[in-house]
């Protein structure tokens, strides 16, 4: 890797911005000077310092936000502020995106790296990576509706869903409304509300809560997020 681009990476501002602070002699690379912003070298075994302080390199960056409502999980969008748009100056640096897509009015677990082949990994239809969704139905959830959801509803456009797990938390028949959990291990486009519709019910409220073996934070309020821990980014590898 070029020097200019892992002082970039790492916080040292613009590929213009390092050039010039490499050009004061700031920057060593193993105790000497770097001047060239074209040097080489090893993230993994060279040791470089800027004033004397060692720069920690990383490539990749792993964060968990609690989206919250109003919020579009894109990385850009001319109308609506995105889920980038959230993060600190300095975790952007790294460019992650998020894995996968939430409703705008959906909110809870979302990841975001740069990593490609884990996102490629927690999505790819084939790996069936489970997600559970906390939700608040109008109407009254069945056992009809645990056995159909097991067996797989058709979907508006003809589609049949793959067998999920419906857990009854509370009915409350009076307001005629419901609460749930549901997992699912695939994601076609607005699943868990055109299941709901499917068997005659409407979503009122959605949240992530679980991916793959990684839980939403609870003390994460809306909007906030954090970066994953060694464990849990092994985990989910
Ligand atoms: N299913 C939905 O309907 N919406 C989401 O945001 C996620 C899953």
């Amino acid at each position: 890797m070029r020097i200019d681009k892992l002082l970039a990476n790492s916080g040292f501002g613009s590929r213009k911005e390092v050039k010039k602070l490499l050009k004061t002699g700031a920057v060593k690379i193993n105790g000497t000077t770097v001047k060239d912003p074209q040097t080489h070298l090893d993230p993994e075994r060279d040791q470089v310092t800027v004033h004397g302080e060692t720069v920690e390199y990383k490539e990749f960056i792993y964060l968990m936000m609690n989206k919250p409502q109003g919020v579009i999980s894109s990385t850009e969008d001319d109308y609506d502020e995105t889920v980038i748009d959230l993060l600190e100056m300095e975790d952007k640096i790294l460019n992650p995106f998020p894995v996968g897509r939430l409703d705008k009015d959906t909110v809870g677990l979302l990841l975001l790296t740069n990593d490609g082949q884990l996102a490629h990994q927690l999505l790819s239809p084939k790996k069936h990576v489970p997600k559970t969704y906390y939700a608040k139905i109008s109407g009254i959830v069945t056992n009809d509706d645990i056995e159909a959801f097991k067996r797989g509803v058709t979907l508006d456009d003809g589609y049949v869903t793959k067998p999920a797990e419906l857990v009854i938390l509370s009915i409350n028949e009076a307001e005629n409304k419901s609460e749930i959990e549901l997992t699912i291990t695939e994601g076609k486009f607005h699943q868990v509300k055109r299941m709901f519709a499917a068997v005659g019910k409407k979503v009122t409220f959605l949240m992530r809560i679980k991916m793959g073996s990684l839980m939403l934070d609870e003390s994460l309020k809306p909007g906030e997020y954090r970066e994953l821990s060694e464990e849990e980014i092994s985990v989910l590898k």
